[in-house]
């Protein structure tokens, strides 16, 4: 455990910072008012609760903590996905709370890949497409995604399922291209939601790997209540309710 004012926390090369964020949710309840009455009360949800943080390049960062804790919220407003209802997130030196959704749609193409416990794949696409996606928004020349893709797919070890399409991959090739495709446009920070939690232990191993080895020049936040993805981190950031209750080096 460190003391909670997390001073260790290095801010010069910080590739995301929180401050003080908080994210509520409301449920019921039709515009999210408490009506007069009680007829229809809204409940109010506390999904991240005053978390203030710092993570810089090289750091494999674990959000830690059980189911409800907080990790797939927190992970979002640090994606750029999502804003804080209060508090602020800042990625690659800008603020996200500031920018529009396009704008904060732009921030993550530049800046951020993520990858998702489900993979999140396109079927119908080739495993060389689906990495080669978002590099069409970047204005890639069709033979530049393609070698850009092919490259990376074999950085991840699939240099011989380029063709494949997701439904041909196991789960632990699926979740390999996800880490390919998120690493296409080289950004600065990848965070990854429960990304061995449909996988077995020798595959989750090998995407663990894989996520170690993106850590080495960037930002990586993995949340899991995996002990083995947790166990590869470089340290860990406790959640319980919301809030941060310690952390783990
Ligand atoms: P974890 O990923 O640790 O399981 P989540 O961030 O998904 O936790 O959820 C934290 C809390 O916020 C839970 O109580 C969850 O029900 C609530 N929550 C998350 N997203 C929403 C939403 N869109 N609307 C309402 N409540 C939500
Ligand atoms: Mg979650």
């Amino acid at each position: 455990m460190v003391p909670s004012s997390h001073a260790s926390e290095q801010t010069s090369s910080a590739i995301v910072r929180c401050n003080n964020v908080t994210r509520t949710f409301t449920r019921g309840g039709r515009t999210g008012r408490f009506r007069r009455g009680g007829a229809t009360t809204a409940e109010t949800v506390t999904a991240v609760a005053d978390v203030s943080l710092t993570i810089a390049a090289g750091e494999l960062v674990g959000l830690a903590g059980p189911s409800g804790s907080g990790k797939t919220t927190l992970l979002h407003l640090l994606a750029g996905l999502d804003t804080p209802t209060s508090g602020s997130v800042t990625v690659a030196n800008t603020e996200t709370t500031q920018l529009s959704r396009r704008q904060r749609t732009r921030l993550r193409l530049d800046h951020v890949g993520i990858v998702f416990q489900h993979f999140h794949l396109l079927p119908s696409l080739s495993a060389r497409a689906n990495v080669a996606l978002p590099l069409v928004e970047l204005g890639y020349s069709k033979r530049r995604r393609r070698e850009r893709a092919s490259d990376l797919l074999t950085q991840v070890g699939l240099s011989d399922r380029l063709q494949h399409r997701p439904g041909e991959l196991s789960g632990g090739e699926q979740q390999r291209v996800a880490v390919a495709r998120a690493l296409a446009t080289d950004p600065q920070l990848v965070v990854a939601d429960e990304p061995t939690g449909e996988l077995d232990t020798e595959t989750g191993k090998q995407v663990l790997d894989l996520l170690a080895d993106v850590a080495d020049e960037r930002a990586v936040v993995l949340a899991s209540h995996d002990k083995q993805a947790l166990d590869r981190t470089t340290r860990q950031i406790r959640l319980r309710d919301g809030a941060r209750i310690g952390d783990k080096l």
